[in-house]
């Protein structure tokens, strides 16, 4: 629900009206998910992507990114680099490289938006 529900804020963002249903469809099994929001959730979510991006932002300037071990761990390629595993992450890198796109830069990250996406 958390992808349907950034779909719908950025929609709403973007082109200032709340979308009437989103619809996830899973091909695997032909499973449908419908997903119908209102501005008042959207704006609480909204609210919990600004706290998550401040909690980003604390944790870049703080260089402190634990591990946070869950079922997930199983799938992980990145153990050998985990303390969760016994592995010692690499040291944290102190300026983008040259050509890498920075944070004042916003723009030329942004994924356009697709008018045939959602009708
Ligand atoms: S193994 Fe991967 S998913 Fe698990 S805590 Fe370490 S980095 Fe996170």
């Amino acid at each position: 629900m958390f992808q349907l529900k950034f779909y719908a804020l950025v929609l709403w963002r973007t082109r200032g009206v709340v979308p009437r249903v989103l619809r996830l469809l899973y091909l695997k099994d032909a499973e449908v998910l419908d997903y119908s929001p209102d501005a008042g959730e959207l704006e609480r979510f909204e609210r919990t992507l600004i706290a998550l991006s401040n909690a980003v932002e604390r944790a870049k300037r703080d260089q402190d990114f634990r591990p946070k071990p869950s079922r997930l761990c199983g799938w992980c390629n990145h153990q050998a680099l985990c303390p969760e595993f016994g592995g010692t992450p690499p040291p944290f890198p102190t300026a983008p490289a040259a050509g890498t796109p920075t944070d004042s830069e916003p723009d030329r990250l942004a994924t356009p938006v697709r008018d045939d996406v959602v009708a």
